[in-house]
């Protein structure tokens, strides 16, 4: 198997500029321990949560997946002059900017909207691995064909 493009590491330094949380239209797909996790923080129940703060989506036609709920600006419902829940934020926002997609390829790494990318710390390739393995150990949520 050839050797990923970021074998040498990838720099990326997240400058907190919510880019990434605001104003465009997106996904932020939640597995169960996500929706659970944030439902504890909002001392609120589980189902309660789903309800009103998330949203079934198929983007993909690979069936509906659970997304966290979107303002009418666009911007994460979870927003409010920042990430209210950062500590248990979604994995997905805490896996980003090394998910499979982006790392894909060097094209699809350097086109990614963020300021944080190739700046700041140096991130090796056996930390990014993990971060991929991560999704895989917490898939998104599908909801019953
Ligand atoms: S766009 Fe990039 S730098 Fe800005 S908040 Fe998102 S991850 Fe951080």
């Amino acid at each position: 198997m050839s050797k990923p493009f970021y074998e040498r590491g990838l720099r990326f330094s997240c400058t907190r500029c919510s880019v990434c949380c605001r104003r465009d239209p997106g996904y932020v797909f939640l597995s169960r321990n996500d929706a659970r996790l944030l439902a504890s923080q909002l001392e609120i129940g589980y189902s309660v949560f789903v309800e009103s703060y998330c949203r079934w989506v198929d983007p993909d036609g690979e069936g509906k997946t659970l997304s966290l709920r979107e303002k009418a600006n666009y911007d994460c419902i979870l927003w409010d002059g920042g990430c209210t829940v950062y500590q248990n934020r979604p994995l997905q926002c805490r896996t980003f900017p090394f998910w499979a997609e982006n790392l894909a390829s060097p094209e699809n790494w350097n086109r990614l909207d963020c300021p944080g990318i190739n700046r700041g710390k140096t991130h090796t390739a056996a930390y990014i691995a993990l971060r991929l393995e991560a999704r895989g150990a917490d898939p998104v949520l599908r909801s019953e064909p």
